[in-house]
């Protein structure tokens, strides 16, 4: 990068030694390709492109179009959807395009509570999709913490909504698409499913699909997927001529064009078989810190983990989310607070922490470096007070760090 802006420059250059040098275990975070990055940064973000391949408000189209057949062609084959739309500039913009397309002002929706796991836009009264829409939400079940279909039934029955979302930004186990289906069906609710955390595990089928189950998928394209920050929605043909004007028009204008050509690479390189290896190996990573956690004493909300990541309940070890968090991270290991369901605490505070192995993965960690990292977390929590231990903590992580550089990968 060009140093013009030399407090600009300061803050990217930081933020890349940060991301080198910590372990980002944020379920929702990756690390893109440099192919993905540079595409962002091409003469495409100079383009206005209003409207869609073949039918644009604007000249000079023809080379955008070329980029946006191939992010919709590529994302066809990846998901074995009929319809793609690869304009939403994020997760939030997916949802709400579906949203305005297919409801009504006032229209009732059933999604996953926030504390419980959903997303703001499933329903949130601080988010659009609790303003413009009156909502209720399902909690897990009070013993299992899994998904109480039987619960999501009994609400429908009762309540008639005219959308039900399936998915979540904080569940750890497999969604079963097929019931929600059903219950969508019995119901006479139009089902949307949102898979913005597991869409890399769903293009490689370690999570079943909501394709042919769900009438909307809608989707992230940074998280597991590793491409660029954007949005993404699936559906069947039919809903199609709809769903493209309830985006434009509707709620977005000129599309992000370099961002969507970042779109294209990141789907490419999600069709190469590395790309199912990869994943896989983020579900056995999962899987072994959840194991060696377990083994320390934590607890973990449901037991382990189906997917890429885990939550822990931390109300036996006596110390909060936030607390949890802090500490962590002086040691040098980034992850998030969580609220884990039926939290006493508050979304500020917490008594969980969310931990993801995505972008541990792209670095090339494996079980072993799983095995040493959930020592480090017991480490670090167990004596929360002691700068010996965040020191000594802080210089393992540091050599693992380097042991796994993340340019190794992005070159
Ligand atoms: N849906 C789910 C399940 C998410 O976890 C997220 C983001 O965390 C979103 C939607 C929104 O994505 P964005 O942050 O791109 O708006």
């Amino acid at each position: 990068m060009r140093i013009q802006d030399l407090e600009v420059y300061r803050a990217i250059r930081s933020e890349e030694d940060r991301e080198k040098n910590n372990l980002l275990m944020i379920a929702s975070e990756n690390y893109a390709s440099r192919a993905v990055m540079e595409t962002q940064a091409s003469v495409l973000t100079n383009k206005y492109a209003e409207g869609y391949p073949g039918a644009r408000y604007y000249g000079g189209c023809e080379y955008v179009d070329e980029v946006e057949l191939l992010a919709i062609d590529r994302a066809k084959k990846l998901f074995g959807a009929e319809y793609i739309n690869v304009q939403p500039h994020s997760g939030s913009q997916a949802n709400m395009t579906v949203f305005f397309s297919f409801l009504e002002h006032g229209d009732l929706i059933l999604g996953m509570g926030l504390q419980q796991g959903g997303h703001l836009t499933h329903g949130s009264k601080v988010s659009f999709s609790g303003k413009f829409f009156r909502a209720i939400s399902y909690n897990l079940s009070s013993k299992t913490h899994r998904i109480d279909y039987n619960q999501v039934r009994d609400l429908a029955k009762k309540h008639k909504p005219r959308l039900i979302i399936a998915g979540a930004s904080a569940y750890p186990r497999i969604i079963d698409f097929h019931r929600f289906k059903e219950i969508a069906n019995e119901t006479g609710a139009y089902l949307m499913a949102d898979i913005a955390h597991i869409a890399g595990l769903v293009a490689v089928g370690l999570h079943p699909t909501p394709v042919g189950e769900a009438d909307f998928i809608t989707s992230t394209t940074h998280k597991t997927l590793r491409g660029p920050r954007g949005g993404l929605i699936l559906s069947e043909k039919k809903y199609g001529a709809k769903l493209n004007k309830g985006l434009f028009p509707g709620i977005q204008g000129g599309p992000l064009m370099h961002i969507i050509a970042s779109k294209a690479v990141a789907f490419g390189e999600a069709l190469k078989p590395e790309f199912v290896d990869y994943q896989k190996q983020i579900i056995v990573n999962a899987k072994v810190l959840a194991e060696e956690l377990t083994a320390y004493g934590f607890d973990l909300v449901t037991g382990g983990t189906d997917n890429h990541m885990i939550l822990l309940d931390l109300t036996k070890k006596g110390i909060t989310g936030q607390d949890a968090e802090k500490i962590l991270e002086k040691a040098g290991i980034v992850l998030n607070k969580n609220s884990i369901p039926f939290d006493k605490k508050g979304p500020m505070v917490t008594s969980g922490l969310r931990l993801g192995t995505p972008a541990l993965t792209t670095r090339g960690m494996k079980e072993n470096e799983m095995k040493v990292i959930a020592g480090l977390i017991k480490k670090v929590l167990e004596s929360p007070g002691s700068q010996t231990i965040i020191n000594e903590v802080s210089k393992i992580v540091s050599d693992l760090c380097h042991s796994f550089p993340i340019y190794k990968y992005l070159d």
